[in-house]
């Protein structure tokens, strides 16, 4: 259907285009998922001990590492589990300031707390959502330690410009690529860039698990060892001899298990064939908004690869309703979005160091963040778990909902003035 013929917005008592939110259906499992399960349950190694290649978690750290072209990869119990482990093995403490995005998960900034180092927060760019050069040397110190771009949304950070400052102040740079399994920057697989990179393999993540799961990479062999004792109770575990029971360091128990490697590593299998559908489909849903005014969509710079994990739509609403209060204006266009079947939702309420539990930790200013406040502000998403691989005919029935509630500003414009009366 093209402009000017849909119907009644259902927010205002219409047919929806959607007759009902559209249902969660994401990781995909398949009967070869549920074989590789059940052999593991079957073979009695369930857990990351170390056997020469045996484990199913020895096979998803070879299978990740050989992937992405690093050399090592070590499974860790979840994404966030994932960042304090590598920081720590970057020898990252008390006393130490680590710059993170303003705009991210709060794990970003709560593994940074864990470690007992601070978080200090840089701003995101306005069009692409992760930190930048000028950002972070806006907030780079003599005491930071490590800055950890996050690769928001399955979109890489600026890493070439961003390492450059890092290395002028003697950081270490530590990338969060929880969400950008498949992503790229200039050819390059996130994570493969040379730093330390840490992902999440957590049920919504682009290349999931059956539930939490996490992984490390590194081409540094001594930062992979000092993960593999962290995980462990600080003990060496080697495949050639028996436990000793000795703690070398202060560890945790951050082991992954090989029932959720075992599932991890089928899934790899699929996992370029799902990238592609998924880029072939958001690329065809995008190109069917990028032209309605107002209504910013989200990007692929030259020389980066989005890997698509969350959408996130940006709107000018002084050209789509001009005059009324942007938090007011953001709210009644998700309702109206939501009525028609899109499940158009925020990711993140406010910045990272506005959370209730990190506020306390800050000593900076929202002067530190007018591009995330504003972001935050004014934009909605569309996340993971509406984009399986086979979701091409449900982005086009959300594009239908987006020009439809787009193609009657009068109407919007009328329920805005009627909700603040
Ligand atoms: C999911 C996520 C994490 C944490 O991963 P978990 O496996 O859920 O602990 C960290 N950072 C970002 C950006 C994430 O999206």
């Amino acid at each position: 259907m093209s402009g000017g013929s849909w119907g009644e917005l259902a927010l205002a008592g219409g047919e929806p285009v959607l007759g009902s939110l559209a249902p969660v259906d994401w990781p995909r499992t398949t009967d070869a998922d549920r074989a590789a399960v059940l052999s593991v349950l079957d073979s009695n190694l369930l857990v990351s001990d170390r056997t020469n290649g045996v484990t199913a978690v020895e096979r998803l750290e070879r299978s990740w590492a050989d992937y992405l072209g690093v050399r090592h990869c070590v499974g860790v119990s979840n994404g966030t589990t994932a960042i304090e482990l590598a920081l720590l093995a970057h020898g990252v403490g008390p006393g130490d300031e680590v710059v993170v995005p303003a705009l991210t998960f709060v794990a970003t900034a709560m593994a940074v707390v864990h470690v007992g180092a601070t978080p200090v927060y840089a701003d995101v760019h306005p069009v692409t959502y992760t930190m930048t050069a000028e950002s972070l040397a806006a907030e780079i110190t003599e005491r930071t330690k490590a800055v950890v771009p996050v690769h928001l949304h399955g979109l890489s950070a600026d890493l070439a410009a961003i390492g450059e400052v890092a290395r002028r102040h003697g950081c270490v740079v530590i990338e969060d690529a929880a969400q950008a399994q498949g992503a790229r920057y200039r050819g390059v697989p996130s994570g493969a860039s040379g730093n330390t990179a840490t992902f999440s393999l957590q049920m919504t993540k682009n290349l999931p698990t059956c539930g939490e799961g996490g992984l490390v990479v590194t081409d540094d062999e001594r930062v992979a060892d000092r993960i593999v004792q962290l995980r462990q109770f600080g003990e060496t575990i080697r495949a050639d001899r028996p436990r000793r029971y000795v703690s070398h360091r202060l560890g945790f128990n951050a082991k992954l298990n090989n029932v959720q490697a075992a599932y991890t590593v089928s899934q790899l299998e699929r996992f370029d064939e799902y990238h592609a559908a998924r880029r072939a489909n958001v690329e065809a849903f995008l190109s069917r908004l990028r032209h309605l005014d107002g209504l910013i969509c989200p990007s692929e710079p030259d020389g980066y690869e989005h890997a698509w994990h969350i959408l996130r739509f940006a709107v000018d609403f002084e050209r789509l309703l001009p005059g009324v209060e942007t938090g007011a204006a953001r709210n009644l266009l998700m309702r109206a979005l939501r009525a028609e079947g899109m499940p158009a939702t925020r990711y993140q309420m406010m910045p990272l160091p506005e959370q209730p539990a990190l506020r306390a930790l800050c000593h900076q200013t929202p002067a530190s963040w007018p591009v995330t406040q504003d972001v935050v502000d004014r934009s909605f998403t569309l996340q993971q778990r509406h984009l399986p691989p086979d979701a091409g005919p449900l982005l086009q029935s959300f594009a239908d909902a987006v020009e439809k509630v787009w193609s009657q500003p009068k109407v919007l414009q009328g329920l805005a003035e009627g909700a603040v009366r």
